[in-house]
Protein backbone atom coordinates (compact mmCIF):
# COMPACT_ATOMS: atom_id res chain seq x y z
CA UNK A 1 0.00 0.00 0.00
CA UNK A 2 1.41 3.42 -0.74
CA UNK A 3 2.09 6.14 1.67
CA UNK A 4 2.19 8.61 -0.63
CA UNK A 5 -0.60 11.25 0.41
CA UNK A 6 -3.56 10.80 -1.05
CA UNK A 7 -4.79 14.51 -2.61
CA UNK A 8 -8.69 12.86 -3.03
CA UNK A 9 -8.84 12.46 1.09
CA UNK A 10 -8.63 15.13 3.65
CA UNK A 11 -8.35 14.29 6.99
CA UNK A 12 -10.10 16.24 9.52
CA UNK A 13 -8.05 16.52 12.64
CA UNK A 14 -9.15 19.72 13.98
CA UNK A 15 -9.32 18.88 18.04
CA UNK A 16 -12.83 18.22 18.65
CA UNK A 17 -12.93 15.83 15.58
CA UNK A 18 -10.29 13.97 17.04
CA UNK A 19 -12.34 13.91 20.69
CA UNK A 20 -15.82 12.86 19.34
CA UNK A 21 -13.69 9.81 17.47
CA UNK A 22 -11.70 8.59 20.09
CA UNK A 23 -15.39 8.44 21.95
CA UNK A 24 -16.82 6.66 19.18
CA UNK A 25 -13.90 4.19 19.19
CA UNK A 26 -13.85 3.39 22.92
CA UNK A 27 -15.86 0.33 23.60
CA UNK A 28 -17.71 1.71 27.07
CA UNK A 29 -19.63 4.06 25.07
CA UNK A 30 -23.32 3.39 25.33
CA UNK A 31 -25.70 4.14 22.03
CA UNK A 32 -27.24 7.02 23.43
CA UNK A 33 -23.92 8.73 23.51
CA UNK A 34 -22.41 6.96 20.27
CA UNK A 35 -25.43 8.86 18.57
CA UNK A 36 -25.08 12.09 19.92
CA UNK A 37 -21.08 11.72 19.34
CA UNK A 38 -21.44 10.56 15.36
CA UNK A 39 -24.12 13.25 15.22
CA UNK A 40 -21.44 15.60 16.50
CA UNK A 41 -18.42 14.51 14.31
CA UNK A 42 -20.64 14.14 11.27
CA UNK A 43 -21.30 18.55 11.61
CA UNK A 44 -17.44 19.22 11.33
CA UNK A 45 -16.85 16.74 8.62
CA UNK A 46 -20.05 18.24 6.63
CA UNK A 47 -18.30 21.68 6.83
CA UNK A 48 -15.19 20.55 5.54
CA UNK A 49 -17.18 18.29 2.87
CA UNK A 50 -18.88 21.52 1.87
CA UNK A 51 -15.82 23.91 1.01
CA UNK A 52 -16.36 23.59 -2.25
CA UNK A 53 -20.14 25.02 -2.46
CA UNK A 54 -20.74 27.87 -4.83
CA UNK A 55 -21.24 31.44 -3.10
CA UNK A 56 -22.51 34.23 -4.85
CA UNK A 57 -21.75 37.85 -3.63
CA UNK A 58 -24.13 40.70 -3.00
CA UNK A 59 -24.52 43.99 -1.50
CA UNK A 60 -26.97 43.75 1.64
CA UNK A 61 -27.70 46.08 4.48
CA UNK A 62 -26.34 46.01 7.97
CA UNK A 63 -28.39 48.40 10.24
CA UNK A 64 -25.32 50.67 10.11
CA UNK A 65 -24.50 50.76 6.09
CA UNK A 66 -24.46 48.54 3.14
CA UNK A 67 -21.53 45.52 2.89
CA UNK A 68 -20.77 42.91 0.77
CA UNK A 69 -23.15 39.88 1.51
CA UNK A 70 -22.44 35.96 0.61
CA UNK A 71 -24.96 33.47 0.03
CA UNK A 72 -24.68 30.05 -1.19
CA UNK A 73 -25.55 29.41 -5.37
CA UNK A 74 -25.26 25.99 -5.37
CA UNK A 75 -28.00 23.25 -4.20
CA UNK A 76 -27.03 20.27 -2.12
CA UNK A 77 -27.99 16.71 -1.93
CA UNK A 78 -27.54 14.57 0.43
CA UNK A 79 -27.79 10.23 0.42
CA UNK A 80 -27.33 8.08 3.40
CA UNK A 81 -26.15 4.78 2.67
CA UNK A 82 -28.78 2.85 4.73
CA UNK A 83 -28.23 1.77 7.61
CA UNK A 84 -25.36 3.50 9.49
CA UNK A 85 -25.48 6.26 7.04
CA UNK A 86 -28.74 7.27 8.54
CA UNK A 87 -27.03 8.56 11.62
CA UNK A 88 -25.22 11.63 9.39
CA UNK A 89 -28.27 12.91 7.71
CA UNK A 90 -29.73 14.72 10.31
CA UNK A 91 -26.94 17.24 11.55
CA UNK A 92 -27.03 17.72 7.58
CA UNK A 93 -30.19 18.59 7.61
CA UNK A 94 -29.29 20.96 10.38
CA UNK A 95 -26.73 22.88 8.76
CA UNK A 96 -28.24 22.86 5.29
CA UNK A 97 -32.26 22.84 5.84
CA UNK A 98 -32.75 23.03 1.61
CA UNK A 99 -30.96 19.75 0.77
CA UNK A 100 -32.30 17.07 -1.15
CA UNK A 101 -32.25 13.50 0.49
CA UNK A 102 -32.16 10.44 -1.01
CA UNK A 103 -31.28 6.90 -0.19
CA UNK A 104 -29.52 3.96 -1.35
CA UNK A 105 -30.22 0.91 0.90
CA UNK A 106 -26.71 -1.74 0.76
CA UNK A 107 -25.99 -4.37 2.90
CA UNK A 108 -22.88 -6.30 3.17
CA UNK A 109 -22.94 -9.98 3.46
CA UNK A 110 -21.56 -10.98 6.82
CA UNK A 111 -19.26 -13.80 5.48
CA UNK A 112 -18.13 -12.47 2.03
CA UNK A 113 -18.65 -8.28 2.67
CA UNK A 114 -19.80 -7.98 -0.84
CA UNK A 115 -22.86 -5.19 -0.91
CA UNK A 116 -25.81 -6.29 -1.62
CA UNK A 117 -28.59 -2.99 -3.25
CA UNK A 118 -32.14 -3.59 -1.76
CA UNK A 119 -32.94 -0.15 -1.82
CA UNK A 120 -32.58 3.20 -4.20
CA UNK A 121 -35.09 6.69 -4.18
CA UNK A 122 -32.90 9.38 -5.57
CA UNK A 123 -33.84 13.09 -6.45
CA UNK A 124 -32.50 14.39 -9.60
CA UNK A 125 -29.00 15.10 -8.54
CA UNK A 126 -27.76 17.32 -11.91
CA UNK A 127 -26.19 20.31 -11.21
CA UNK A 128 -26.03 19.49 -6.94
CA UNK A 129 -23.11 18.91 -5.14
CA UNK A 130 -24.13 15.85 -3.60
CA UNK A 131 -22.70 14.03 -0.59
CA UNK A 132 -22.74 9.99 -0.31
CA UNK A 133 -22.61 9.51 3.72
CA UNK A 134 -21.34 6.38 5.18
CA UNK A 135 -19.33 6.04 8.52
CA UNK A 136 -17.29 3.36 8.15
CA UNK A 137 -15.38 3.12 4.48
CA UNK A 138 -13.88 -0.39 4.45
CA UNK A 139 -13.38 -2.27 0.97
CA UNK A 140 -15.04 0.87 -0.72
CA UNK A 141 -17.48 -1.24 -2.98
CA UNK A 142 -20.61 -0.08 -1.08
CA UNK A 143 -18.99 3.37 -1.61
CA UNK A 144 -17.88 2.86 -5.58
CA UNK A 145 -21.60 1.20 -6.16
CA UNK A 146 -23.69 3.92 -4.45
CA UNK A 147 -21.58 6.71 -6.21
CA UNK A 148 -22.05 4.87 -9.08
CA UNK A 149 -25.55 5.23 -8.94
CA UNK A 150 -25.27 8.69 -7.64
CA UNK A 151 -23.59 9.59 -10.99
CA UNK A 152 -26.43 7.53 -13.03
CA UNK A 153 -28.89 10.37 -11.54
CA UNK A 154 -26.80 13.05 -13.10
CA UNK A 155 -24.53 13.98 -9.98
CA UNK A 156 -21.79 16.35 -10.39
CA UNK A 157 -19.36 16.85 -7.84
CA UNK A 158 -19.64 14.42 -4.93
CA UNK A 159 -17.76 14.12 -2.02
CA UNK A 160 -17.89 10.71 0.45
CA UNK A 161 -18.11 11.60 3.97
CA UNK A 162 -16.80 8.86 6.29
CA UNK A 163 -15.94 8.60 9.92
CA UNK A 164 -13.11 6.25 9.32
CA UNK A 165 -11.65 4.69 6.36
CA UNK A 166 -9.29 2.19 5.84
CA UNK A 167 -6.17 2.77 3.30
CA UNK A 168 -7.94 -0.39 1.34
CA UNK A 169 -11.13 1.33 0.72
CA UNK A 170 -9.63 4.94 0.09
CA UNK A 171 -7.66 2.42 -2.66
CA UNK A 172 -10.77 0.86 -4.29
CA UNK A 173 -12.97 4.17 -4.27
CA UNK A 174 -10.04 6.33 -5.74
CA UNK A 175 -9.61 3.47 -8.43
CA UNK A 176 -13.37 3.20 -9.33
CA UNK A 177 -13.87 6.98 -8.79
CA UNK A 178 -10.64 9.39 -9.26
CA UNK A 179 -13.06 12.47 -9.03
CA UNK A 180 -14.39 11.93 -5.39
CA UNK A 181 -13.20 13.67 -3.24
CA UNK A 182 -13.37 11.74 0.78
CA UNK A 183 -13.41 13.74 3.65
CA UNK A 184 -12.53 11.39 6.95
CA UNK A 185 -12.11 11.94 10.64
CA UNK A 186 -9.34 8.92 10.40
CA UNK A 187 -7.36 6.60 8.41
CA UNK A 188 -6.70 3.33 9.92
CA UNK A 189 -4.47 0.89 9.70
CA UNK A 190 -6.22 -2.42 7.84
CA UNK A 191 -8.95 -4.32 7.25
CA UNK A 192 -9.22 -7.96 9.37
CA UNK A 193 -10.19 -10.94 7.34
CA UNK A 194 -13.72 -10.03 8.27
CA UNK A 195 -13.46 -7.05 6.19
CA UNK A 196 -13.96 -4.73 9.70
CA UNK A 197 -11.30 -1.67 9.69
CA UNK A 198 -8.55 -1.90 12.64
CA UNK A 199 -8.23 -0.56 15.26
CA UNK A 200 -11.51 0.76 14.13
CA UNK A 201 -14.66 1.08 16.37
CA UNK A 202 -16.56 -2.35 15.75
CA UNK A 203 -20.01 -2.16 13.87
CA UNK A 204 -21.31 1.06 13.48
CA UNK A 205 -24.77 0.59 13.05
CA UNK A 206 -24.70 -2.39 15.95
CA UNK A 207 -22.49 0.41 17.91
CA UNK A 208 -25.59 3.24 16.79
CA UNK A 209 -29.11 0.65 17.62
CA UNK A 210 -27.37 -1.22 20.67
CA UNK A 211 -27.76 -3.86 18.28
CA UNK A 212 -24.57 -6.25 18.75
N1 LIG B 1 -18.61 -1.48 8.81
C1 LIG B 1 -18.56 -1.28 10.14
O1 LIG B 1 -19.56 -0.95 10.76
N2 LIG B 1 -17.38 -1.44 10.76
C2 LIG B 1 -16.25 -1.79 10.12
O2 LIG B 1 -15.22 -1.90 10.76
C3 LIG B 1 -16.33 -2.01 8.73
C4 LIG B 1 -17.52 -1.84 8.10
Amino acid sequence: MSSMPNPMVTVVNHPLAQHYLTGLRNHETEPAQFRRLSRNLTTLLVIEATRGLGIETGKIQTPLEETDGFSLSQSLAAVPILRAGLTMLEPVLELFPEVAVGYVGLERHHDTAVARSYYSKLPKLEGRFTLCLDPMLATGGSAAQAISSLKEAGAGTIVMVAVIAAPEGIQFLTQAHPDVQIVVAGIDRQLDDRKYILPGLGDFGDRLYGTM
